[in-house]
């Protein structure tokens, strides 16, 4: 949902097999793709279409590799095709691919995840990380008797009409909706707030007093490019909705056994109300989930009057790939190699940054990073966005030519997996350096 940048002119980079596809699919499909981060909207020119991956890699139907810094925007934390996770997949789909019925499998990856994420002590599985979001507003309204919302501009929770608000202003504003079909009453009790303002949130509180269910944010921003908590804000969250009767909502869908293990309120030691995870949790399949504390999750049915359901949720594959990641990432957690990865990523992409000459900001958490092109750090949604987008998109093109595949937007932040090599993030850098030449003159 970010604003889209004109192409500058066609790239260069010729994928003929791609190409085919991609007028094929745009006659059945909308723009061609299931999902519009895909399209390339952002950077103009059309999208590699994808014929397999392995680790780190990902092969075009043009015989391209690359090095994935995507990660299918964030769940492939081990790389691609994990021999492990394969074979639970393939064990579980010998036993029937979906039940509608409960099986242990689902109680197994439930005792993982609350092992794992310190504020849940129950979890509800669902499909989608908009599913899982959309259904921690719905229980933090149902379980406080209040309507209003506050959700921080730039912040992405999936496709929820209450959520789809953003419009980045630097003030407290009322919300209106920023797709169309979105109606005017499933935003108008969405009040947004500047991320990383504590005291716009402070004053939301005290503007609708008894009157706000829950502040809703992703606790480290990665859907406006990588955006950090500044210290002490995800904490002065906790105090002030802990004073206000306000349910605290981590949307960890991106976060959520990235960052750590417990996701970033593992990592920053912030415990909130209510948790949405997805993308990992899933191994690559289908899943999401949310969770709190019992006495939260026990008001959802069938055991509580707040409703919520689904035909595939607790899919026995999705829950043999993702209950076979969170057991891998917890035997041998990857984080302090993930961590040096992509220190040694942000590192280079920084010298060569700078001696190019381009302004330029690196701003990482752990395994997930963006390189804005953008003179000052980005703190929020109106930094993000005074970054060089054309630029991006030129330098995004030069990377994909060099093998190296980044989201494809200013606004995503990357992601390295426990996959990739130092050769690898070598190899990336010296074609950044490339890149910013080629660009630079
Ligand atoms: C990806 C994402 C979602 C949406 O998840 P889907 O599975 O695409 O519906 C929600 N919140 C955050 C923070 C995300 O990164």
């Amino acid at each position: 949902m970010h604003p889209t940048t004109p192409a500058l002119s066609a790239p260069e980079y010729r994928l003929p097999e791609s190409h085919h596809a991609f007028v094929r699919a745009c006659r059945v499909i909308p723009g061609g793709v299931n999902s519009p981060a895909r399209a390339f909207g952002a950077v103009g020119g059309e999208p590699p279409f994808m014929a397999r991956a392995q680790g780190q890699y990902l092969y075009d139907i043009d015989g391209h590799q690359y090095i994935d810094y995507i990660g299918s925007w964030g769940p492939m934390i081990l790389g691609h095709a994990h021999p492990a996770v394969r074979a639970a997949v393939v064990e579980a789909l010998d036993l029937g691919s979906s039940f509608g019925a409960p099986t242990t499998r689902e109680v197994e990856i439930a005792e993982a995840v609350v092992a794992a994420v310190p504020s849940i002590e129950k979890v509800r599985f669902v499909s989608s990380g908009t599913e899982a979001a959309m259904s921690t507003i719905r229980v933090a309204r149902g379980v406080t008797g209040r309507n209003k919302i506050v959700k921080m501009a730039g912040h992405y929770h999936g496709h929820v009409d209450a959520l789809l608000v953003q419009a980045g202003s630097a003030a407290t504003t009322l919300g209106t909706p920023n797709s169309p079909g979105v109606t005017p009453g499933a935003t108008e009790d969405t009040i947004l707030c500047p991320f990383n303002d504590a005291e716009a949130v402070a004053d939301a509180l005290s503007r609708f007093p008894g009157q706000v269910a829950a502040v809703l944010l992703e606790p480290v921003a990665g859907n406006m490019g990588l955006v950090p908590p500044r210290p002490g804000y995800l904490e002065r969250l906790r105090e002030l909705t802990e004073k206000a009767g306000t349910l605290l909502v981590f949307d960890e869908v991106m976060t959520g056994f990235r960052l750590a293990l417990g996701g970033a309120q593992e990592r920053f030691g912030v415990t909130p109300d209510l948790t949405a995870l997805g993308k990992i949790i899933g191994g690559g399949l289908p899943a999401a989930a949310y969770g709190a504390r019992a006495g939260v999750m026990e008001s959802i049915s069938p055991v509580g009057p707040i409703f919520q359901a689904g035909t595939l949720s607790g899919n026995p594959l999705a829950m043999a790939a993702g209950l076979t990641t969170l057991r891998l990432l917890r035997d041998d957690p990857p984080y302090d190699r993930l961590d040096a990865l992509t220190a040694r990523l942000e590192d280079g992409l920084r010298r060569v940054a700078s001696d190019a000459r381009v302004p330029h900001v690196v701003q990482r958490v752990g395994s997930m990073i963006t390189l804005f092109f953008n003179p000052e750090e980005v703190h929020d949604y109106d930094d993000a966005r005074r970054s060089d987008t054309k630029l991006f998109a030129r330098f995004f093109w030069e990377l994909l030519a060099r093998g190296v595949y980044l989201p494809c937007s200013q606004f995503e932040a990357a992601f390295v997996s426990a996959a990739h090599t130092d050769a690898d993030i070598d190899h990336t850098i010296a074609a950044a350096n490339e890149a910013l030449k080629a660009i630079m003159g």
